[in-house]
């Protein structure tokens, strides 16, 4: 019985493997012959390291050409400053950062930096001047330093040490036996979602950006893990230009402007204490999270 069902058991597994990797394959050349919709313009520029601030003036945006998403949004984001874009889910924050990297274009009005509409702009190195703290960050099979550096593989010891005291990561990789060393991802040592934010603000601070999109994570952190990111976030907001998507409002109290989203529309913007004074939108949603 065993010397029938071993072989087939076999014969079954590489028939299993053959079929995924050729479905791999197709995916593959499914991705080569993608055309992406967002191209350069026939006379776009390059976009250097004076290039820094943003505008988003009057944009009006939908994904599906009905129903709108954003409608005629306006904000600045000038140079050097905090900026922290809130509202209830759904409001459209995570969009205004899709349109900031150009994963899509406005349907109606600009974006604009430097005073160049960032279609103007040669795609490759204006997203080279932007930095993104995602939501959830992606750790490959690697070792915890390899997973930094992928934010600039040409990085040197030096910078990454500094990098790793402004994440406020250096502690946390001090304690591990194999520091840097040590494996990650799948296969390794599994990160908190807050240790994995610090290592995607590390692997952003390597690679040098003018701004910093960062995307506060969704899921609750217990409060060291937030206090931590804060920390991590405040030591390297100080010397970049940045836009905060955040969720909860006590992340974002320090900013220099707080844009309030409703329904793709700016309802209100202003300090947290201008806006708690207002007695607006702003303040009923404070009221909520502090209850
Ligand atoms: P959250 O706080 O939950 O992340 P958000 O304010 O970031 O929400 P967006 O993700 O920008 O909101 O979504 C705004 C609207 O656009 C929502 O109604 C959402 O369903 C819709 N939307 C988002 N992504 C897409 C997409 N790829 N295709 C179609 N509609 C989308």
């Amino acid at each position: 019985m065993l010397q029938v069902f071993m072989p087939l058991n076999i014969l079954g597994f590489i028939y299993r493997e053959v079929r995924r990797c050729l479905i791999d394959v197709e995916s593959m050349f499914k991705l080569m012959t993608h055309r992406p919709k967002i191209v350069d313009c026939a006379d776009a520029i390059n976009a250097d390291e004076g290039f820094d601030g943003i505008s988003v003036s009057d944009i009006h945006f939908s994904y599906d050409g009905q129903r709108k998403v954003l409608d005629g949004v306006s904000f600045e984001v000038p140079k050097g400053k905090k900026v922290a874009l809130v509202g209830a889910s759904g409001s459209g924050k995570s969009t205004l950062g899709r349109l900031l990297f150009r994963f899509y274009d406005v349907d109606q009005g600009r974006i604009s930096c430097a005073g160049r509409d960032i279609r103007q702009l040669k795609l490759a190195s204006w997203r080279q001047l932007l930095g993104v703290v995602p939501q959830d960050t992606v750790l490959f099979n690697d070792t915890l330093g390899n997973n930094i550096r992928y934010g600039n593989p040409a990085s040197d010891e030096a910078e990454l040490t500094q990098v790793l005291a402004h994440a406020d990561l250096a502690d946390f990789i001090g304690r591990l036996p194999e520091g840097l060393d040590t494996q990650v991802g799948e296969r390794g040592l599994k990160l908190s979602g807050g240790e994995k934010q610090r290592v995607s603000i590390a692997r952003m601070l390597l690679k040098k950006p003018r701004i910093m999109l960062f995307d506060e994570a969704t899921s609750s952190l217990d409060s060291r893990s937030e206090q931590a990111i804060l920390q991590a976030f405040s030591n390297v907001a100080k010397e970049h230009t940045s836009l905060v998507i955040a969720h909860r409002l006590s992340t974002i109290i320090d900013a220099d402007n707080i844009v309030v989203l409703d329904q793709g529309k700016v309802v209100e913007q202003g300090t947290h204490q201008q806006l708690l004074s207002q007695q607006g939108y702003y303040y009923s949603l404070w009221q909520l999270q502090q209850s």
